[in-house]
């Protein structure tokens, strides 16, 4: 295994109801060092050109609507094995079907409103990074 790094949402809902400290505390207890953070607001634009991959798909509208009703944190994280590990200290994409102690089983209220997102793939990650954040944001 090999350091590397991922990107992290704190979404919506979350920040809404006052959870960053406890999942910025998770993050560090779980060992990952924060490379970059900021707190924004998603125009609808940006939140299609980061999910792409999702426009056009039913709950694509839904989606864009919750990302884009309050201010998000952007996160990259790195620690070994990063990208799965986020996604594990996440839980299941439906907080109804994650593990218990992980984040979307505590912090999120529905498959849409589901606390966090973590990049899936290498790839992934370099263009999430990337499309959030330049060189200089990132210590
Ligand atoms: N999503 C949804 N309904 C679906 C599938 C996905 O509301 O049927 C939302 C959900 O919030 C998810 C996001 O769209 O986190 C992106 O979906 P993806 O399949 O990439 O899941 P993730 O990688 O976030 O677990």
């Amino acid at each position: 295994m090999s350091i590397e790094r991922t990107f992290a949402i704190i979404k919506p809902n979350a920040v809404q109801n006052g959870n960053i400290g406890e999942i910025i505390t998770a993050i560090e207890k779980d060992g990952f060092t924060i490379r970059g953070l900021r707190l924004t607001r998603l125009t609808p634009a940006i939140c299609q050109g980061f999910y792409a991959e999702h426009v056009g798909k039913g709950f694509y509208p839904e989606l864009e609507n919750f990302m884009t009703e309050s201010p998000v944190v952007l996160l990259c994280l790195e620690r070994e094995n990063a990208i799965a590990r986020w996604r594990e200290v996440m839980g299941a994409t439906d907080p109804a079907k994650a593990a218990e102690g992980t984040l979307r089983k505590k912090f999120g209220e529905s498959m849409g409103r589901n606390a966090t997102h973590g990049s899936d793939s290498p790839a992934s990650a370099a263009r999430e990074v990337a499309y959030f954040f330049n060189a200089f944001d990132l210590a």
